[in-house]
């Protein structure tokens, strides 16, 4: 018997990379499943981005490339950041890497020792906690609720905070809330860290571009430009550009942090695709129009999704401000039946009585809720929704 690592041992398989394989074993099963777990955008890779990786190709760019990135790649997005978020960086405070998934790896490598505490607000994205305590860090979840919109108040942040905090985590708008901060709020957030000079900050501004809310997007480095020094901006082409396959993500930040994130990426992976490279330069220099029409459907379906969700009696669900997802409670149903003792017990009954696929809350750090993909036409959600309505009736 091969004897596995601690390290391995302490970490679970990415739950809603579990609730897709469940789903695309029972309809393997021949059952009629419909899948509301995944986590990627159901339209196609725009036809402009597909042509400059068939360009790179052709034109042989598909050897190592530079760990860090190609130059062209770096350059782009160097003006992005310039253009959308108002911020400067230098070349060497970029590194380009397979996914944002690499990107926060390299970071909590780069960053943390044995016990140091990174801070981070539920419902949170998944891989945060692991990918922290695959580096031997000590995740800290801020609790939240739907009362206060998914989101933390500063009294929070200051409670949770201890000598051993070395990074705070911020995810707006939120997978899988969807829920994004005010730049109010970032301002009350950003003043206890502004009391704390030693706790770095990771904002990940994977959906920056999948919004819909009145204030538009903002980071917290908008509103406190004086935490640029230690604040680490993490973004990637897989949501906006409908590119998760490419396996594309990007780190802005302190010169030093990025430099130690390359020299771990060298050691690992070395450099993301060549080709993928070229297809993410096209992605971010190239007309933006693509992704104006995905926010407009997602717009569309997430309105639906509210509305009829809260016509289910039980279900609550509060509008988000962008991505892909919504996050409605479920806690008064789950209460109420003595079917049910926790939100995978509920998900467990959807996906059997409903045939239809969710990943409860508690795999994001909060019970009693479950996140739901929207990433899928209007007429499966329409379905989707309709048999959640009447396996939640018959109980
Ligand atoms: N950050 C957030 C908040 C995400 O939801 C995801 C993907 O689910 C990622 C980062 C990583 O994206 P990828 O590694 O596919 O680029």
């Amino acid at each position: 018997d091969v004897q596995l690592s601690d390290r391995v041992q302490q970490i679970k398989p990415s739950p809603t990379l579990a609730v897709t394989n469940r789903a695309a074993e029972l309809r393997a099963e021949g059952k009629d499943i419909i899948g509301l777990g995944a986590g990627e955008p159901d339209f196609d890779t725009p036809d402009h981005i597909k042509q400059a990786a068939i360009t790179a190709l052709q034109n042989g760019y598909t050897k190592y490339t530079a760990v860090d990135g190609t130059p062209s790649l770096k350059q782009a997005i160097i003006k992005k950041f310039q253009r959308d978020n108002n911020l400067s960086y230098e070349p060497n405070q970029i590194l380009v890497s397979c996914g944002g998934k690499q990107s926060f790896f390299n970071l909590a490598l780069a960053l943390l020792n044995k016990g140091d505490e990174v801070i981070i607000p539920a419902p949170y994205w998944v891989s945060y906690p692991d990918m922290v305590t695959m580096a031997e860090g000590t995740p800290v979840a801020i609790e939240t609720t739907i009362e206060s919109r998914f989101k933390i108040t500063p009294q929070q942040l200051e409670a949770a905070i201890t000598d051993k905090t070395r990074l705070f985590v911020i995810n707006s708008p939120s997978n899988p809330s969807g829920v994004a901060y005010t730049k109010a709020e970032f301002k009350a957030l950003a003043d206890v860290l502004l009391k704390h000079p030693n706790i770095l900050i990771a904002t990940d501004d994977m959906y920056e571009h999948i919004m819909w809310n009145e204030e538009g997007f903002n980071n917290i480095l908008d509103v406190c430009p004086e935490l640029y020094d230690r604040t680490i901006v993490l973004n990637g082409v897989s949501k906006a550009y409908s590119m998760t396959g490419w396996r594309i993500g990007y780190a802005g930040g302190p010169a030093k942090l990025i430099g130690a994130m390359k020299k771990i990426q060298s050691q690992s992976t070395s450099n993301p695709t060549s080709i993928a490279q070229y297809a993410a330069e096209a992605a971010i220099n190239g007309d933006q129009e693509c992704v104006a029409q995905m926010v407009t459907e997602f717009k569309k379906r997430h309105d639906y999704m509210v509305s009829a969700l809260n016509d289910i009696k039980g279900i609550h669900c509060i509008p988000g401000d962008g991505t892909f997802y919504v996050f409605p409670s479920a806690q008064e149903i789950i209460t109420k039946s003595d079917k049910f003792n926790n939100d995978l017990d509920f998900a467990e009954y959807l996906l059997n009585e409903a045939g239809v696929a969710v990943v409860p809350g508690s795999a994001f750090g909060s019970p009693g809720n479950m996140r739901l993909s929207f990433a899928t036409s209007m007429e499966v959600l329409e379905d989707a929704v309709s048999r959640i309505k009447k396996a939640i009736e018959a109980l």
